[in-house]
């Protein structure tokens, strides 16, 4: 605490957001920083590499699982600031560039990571976790969101590719990754 009380133009997180201020740019209102269009990509900039960081991280661990998700948060918690105050349209149309799909044992189900192509849109799915039963993967195929669709589709084949080696007495593979040749146009 006292750290942040010394720097805390440096070490605060904006957590309030930040609002329009005077010359086109945009302050905190809790240490006073302000933000030009550049500074605020910066500053999701960051978080993002934050993000990677914590993703490169050893996978077993419990903590990096937290570290993990944390960065993911403040990555989204940024984005939406930065496109709130931009007013960049949420379409969420893009196709992906990569979807892995990750089985999870313990809590049976499926936890997905979407991957775009830079720039990323705003609003755009990145992660979706689905209970690894057919009928509750069959009702993402009627989501709203084109992309969420499109993830349900893949789930559904790498279940019932699970489902058809696990019924053989084979071992069945715990991830798989999608690629963009793999995936079809979204809309
Ligand atoms: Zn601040």
């Amino acid at each position: 605490m006292a750290l942040y009380m010394a720097d805390r133009t440096k070490n605060c997180l904006h957590l309030e957001g930040l609002s329009a201020a005077a010359g086109g740019a945009y302050r905190c209102p809790l240490c006073g920083e302000d933000l030009d269009h550049d500074g605020i990509s910066r500053w999701v900039g960051e978080a993002e590499r934050a993000r990677d960081e914590a993703y490169s991280m050893d996978e077993g661990d419990g903590f990096a699982k937290i570290a993990r998700e944390e960065a993911q948060r403040e990555v989204y918690r940024r984005r939406r600031i930065m496109y709130e105050l931009e007013n960049v349209p949420r379409v969420a149309t893009t196709r992906p560039e990569m979807i892995l799909v990750v089985h999870d044992s313990g809590a049976a189900s499926y936890g997905c990571r979407i991957f775009y192509k830079e720039p990323r849109q705003a609003g755009s799915v990145e992660q979706v976790s689905v209970a690894a039963v057919l009928e509750t993967i069959l009702e993402l195929r009627s989501d709203p969101d084109p992309v969420v669709r499109l993830i349900a589709e893949k789930v559904e084949e790498f279940h019932g590719l699970r489902e058809k080696l696990l019924g053989d007495g084979e071992p069945a593979p715990q991830r798989r990754v999608f690629y963009a040749n793999e995936l079809r146009a979204v809309g």
